[in-house]
């Protein structure tokens, strides 16, 4: 038997590009979205309008709830669940030295990694996450407890043993040999990864290739670990790490890659050519399983490479305003033409919730000022004010494409899997008395995106009552649909 969630449904419908959002935005305020015991989308519209044949289907009335499609975190790190608002003394290398390769080392710890594991899902429900893309541990066996964890709960997830083979003296428990680290990611993809097409096509997680970033690594790991991927990439496994995160001149993390390297774009390391001068040494792992996280400074060239590839790119603004790192030129990367999904970057950043990420994207991108003239923006627009229906795009659909799943989620089309969230103002006050007392224009288009504008802005985790993957409520480890409801 089928369900009809009734609420006041928001969807980015379709496979627009981000320029092309407010065009495909839908909302209807008394929606229904009709899913069947499958976890299939049947229907989507106005409640008045729904089909005879769902006439007498169950329905839960979710009044005056908000209906959007789950969100999807591209870019969060599982070994830092309790990193969040880590003080460094610095921006990225000293963070990671003195807080960040510490604190993952606590994951040697079996009992320390199963706790960390259920808090890691626990909060991804909590914050409506239905899909995210999250860099693992050192520890094969903190990865096992992930996996089983988003498993059990049937929460979706890609996942990879995070891969240094170099590294500091702080980062010392994290570093494996090449031969290791090699087995390693192999042995996680034959375990975790469904490998068989039929499976995967009704799987919820998959195993990603993840070298923490260049410098984590040397050109041996990389052309071991293109190798590896280079045998499973047709068989849908990811590949994920860091790009032009840190600009400091001289010690910061892309001179470093390039002093490292000799190689002209840090993205070569990546794209198979890292020897010196950017010569061909191994494999690429760039396509449209792969994704970038940061992305700030690239060059023209880093990013007609990604949109040839179609390689997106995981925007994190908040990790980037609390490192330091600047922000990702929102004009010349849509202009470039590359997917760009959003991240937590948690614990460089210290949100859960996808919306408090989209309000930073919307300040830091009405701050940010840009050459003019990139098109297809205008002429005479220095600053940007992103439409609610980019932000809303920006946290959904694009991260189903960033993760190669649009044809199975990120919206509310029919035969899509039901991966949906509500958000209950009542559950705040303040959120609650805004949307109540703001003014509301009389132009119905007007009103429509104001309404959107202030639910991503304004809601808060406290105000999400159900986070459902395939039709299929979440609960978190204490059996509560919400932790604290
Ligand atoms: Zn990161």
């Amino acid at each position: 038997m089928a369900t009809i969630h009734r609420g006041h449904v928001f969807h980015i419908a379709g496979s627009p590009l981000v320029t092309q959002a407010a065009e495909h935005l839908v909302a209807f305020p008394d929606g229904a979205l009709v899913v069947d015991d499958a976890g299939i989308i049947l229907w989507c519209g106005d409640w008045k309008d729904v089909p005879v044949e769902h006439a007498d289907v169950k329905v839960v009335d979710h009044h005056g709830a908000f209906i959007l499609p789950g969100f999807i975190d591209t870019h969060m790190h599982f070994p830092q669940v309790w990193c969040g608002d880590s003080y460094g003394g610095g921006q990225l290398l000293e963070w990671l030295n003195s807080c960040i390769f510490p604190s993952e080392s606590k994951f040697e710890d079996p009992d320390y990694a199963h706790n960390a594991a259920v808090e890691w899902i626990d909060r991804l429900v909590t914050a409506g996450t239905t899909n995210a893309l999250v860099f693992g541990s050192a520890f094969p066996h903190a990865q096992d407890f992930l996996f089983e964890e988003a498993r059990n709960r049937g929460i979706r997830l890609v996942s990879g043993t995070g891969i240094q083979t170099v590294g500091p003296e702080s980062a010392s428990r994290l570093i494996v040999s090449e031969e290791t680290a090699v087995e390693r990611v192999r042995a996680e993809i034959e375990k975790w990864h469904p490998l068989d097409p039929e499976v995967r096509r009704q799987s919820l997680q998959s195993v990603a290739v993840v070298p923490r970033f260049s410098l984590s690594v040397t050109r041996t790991t990389l052309a071991a670990l293109g190798e590896v991927y280079d045998h499973y990439r047709d068989a849908g496994v990811y590949f994920t790490s860091h790009l032009n995160e840190n600009a400091r001149t001289g010690t910061g993390e892309i001179d470093s890659v390039k002093a490292e390297y000799q190689v002209t774009d840090y993205l070569d390391t990546y794209d198979g050519r890292f020897m010196p001068g950017s010569q061909v040494g191994g494999k690429s792992f760039l396509g449209p399983r792969s994704v970038m996280a940061h992305a700030v400074h690239c060059s023209d060239a880093e990013l007609a490479r990604m949109a040839e590839t179609k390689t997106s790119i995981a925007h994190c603004p908040v990790s980037q305003l609390f490192l330091g790192s600047g922000t990702m030129p929102w004009k010349r990367t849509v202009a470039a033409g590359v997917n760009i999904a959003i991240g937590s970057d948690f614990g460089g950043g210290d949100e859960w919730f996808v919306p408090q990420m989209l309000n930073a994207c919307f300040k830091v991108h009405i701050s940010e000022r840009t050459p003019v003239g990139i098109d297809p923006y205008p002429v005479d627009d220095e600053s940007l004010s992103l439409h609610p229906a980019e932000l809303l795009f920006t946290g959904t659909l694009a991260g189903a494409r960033a993760l190669d799943l649009e044809d199975r989620t990120g919206n509310f089309d029919v035969g899509k899997e039901a991966d949906f969230v509500i958000i209950d103002p009542t559950k705040w006050e303040m959120f609650d008395k805004t949307l109540k007392g703001r003014h509301v224009p009389e132009d119905p288009i007007k009103a429509r995106d104001e309404c959107l504008f202030t639910v991503i802005m304004l809601a808060r985790e406290k105000a999400l009552t159900g986070t459902y993957v395939r039709g299929r409520k979440l609960e978190t480890s204490t059996g509560a649909s919400r932790i604290g409801a």
